[in-house]
């Protein structure tokens, strides 16, 4: 089979460039993966396929490394004429005579987007939650474990909060379990909207939502973020009803509760309990050992002793 049938017939997109670095030939597999024809891309440098992302110093090290070792392989993101963005593996080989000279570069796209689609469901199913779609204990515990870190670090605090639907099983037991998905949607919904973009919320399985506030201010501002959320259950309408929810929550302070991730999940959780034992549809905060040090507005009258 010609040489030149190889480089037209193939399934991979293809181009051959000078080396000056100049595009001289594409074949079909090239326009039909980025839109491109032959006649568009010949004279120009390749680099014109490439997101402004991938920076400046990526040029300098792609050539350095074909000069030294004749070869570079990596993943890219190009843009396709449509203006659509593919990520794929490619390999840049250099072509040298027999006297070691470089006549052309070869430059071969493997599109592996299918494969990094997969790997972002993958991740989906692993860090989020199914039904809400918010992050999972996996996650959450992630997030809050580099966000102690930080604080440990740069000297900030960090609220902790567990949230507990009450009453929940009446609402499957009532309208089903199909209705009671839609509850726990809504809850997520709600409380997403109610919190600052930085900071996380998570459902943790059945009723149960934890919410991370980064920089959380005074005690007096948590309650007041707590404050709208009860506001927004209490309006949420449960099947034909407009009787609304409440929830129990629990709260924790870092660093005043100088605990490890598990530990300020831990006494977040133990304070939501306390709230539940106090009649439901309110807040406790753990009890820290230092109160006045970090939050000097802290009232005792809202602290929970586990
Ligand atoms: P409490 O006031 O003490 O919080 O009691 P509760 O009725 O809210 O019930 P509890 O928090 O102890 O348990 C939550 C229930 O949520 C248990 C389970 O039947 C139900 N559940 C767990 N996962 C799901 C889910 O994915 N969808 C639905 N619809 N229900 C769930
Ligand atoms: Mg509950």
């Amino acid at each position: 089979m010609p040489t030149e049938r190889v480089f037209a017939d193939a399934h991979n997109g293809m181009l051959i460039i000078s080396p000056r670095g100049v595009v001289l030939e594409a074949n079909d597999a090239f326009f039909r993966a980025t839109g491109y024809l032959a006649d568009e891309v010949k004279g120009r440098r390749p680099g014109f396929l490439r997101p402004a992302a991938h920076g400046t110093g990526f040029n300098g090290y792609l050539w350095q490394s074909l000069r030294t070792v004749g070869v570079w392989r990596g993943e890219l993101v190009k843009r396709c004429k449509d203006g659509s963005q593919v990520t794929d593996f490619v390999t840049v080989g250099a072509v040298r005579n027999r006297v070691g000279q470089t006549t052309h570069y070869v430059c071969v796209f493997s599109d592996i987007e299918t494969l990094k689609e997969r790997q972002r469901r993958l991740e989906q199913l692993a860090y989020f939650d199914s039904l809400t779609g918010l992050p999972n204990r996996l996650l959450l515990m992630d997030r809050l474990r580099q966000m102690c870190a930080a604080g440990r670090r740069h000297g900030r605090q960090l609220a902790v909060c567990y949230l507990d639907i009450d009453g929940f099983k009446a609402i499957n037991d009532n309208l089903g379990h199909h209705a009671g998905d839609g509850v726990l949607l809504e809850v997520a919904r709600r409380l997403s909207r109610e919190v600052r973009s930085g900071d996380t919320v998570a459902r943790l399985g059945g009723d149960e939502f934890v919410m991370l506030f980064s920089e959380p201010g005074t005690v007096a501002d948590i309650q007041a973020v707590l404050d709208r959320i009860f506001c927004s259950l209490a309006a949420l309408p449960i099947g034909c009803e407009r009787r609304g929810i409440s929830a129990s929550v629990g709260i924790t302070l870092f660093p005043m509760d100088d605990g490890c991730a598990d530990t300020l999940l831990c006494h977040a959780d133990k304070a939501m309990y306390q709230a539940k034992r106090s009649g439901r549809a309110g807040y406790c905060f753990f009890y820290p050992l230092a109160v006045g040090a970090i939050l000097p507005d802290v009232t005792l009258e809202y602290l929970a002793c586990p």
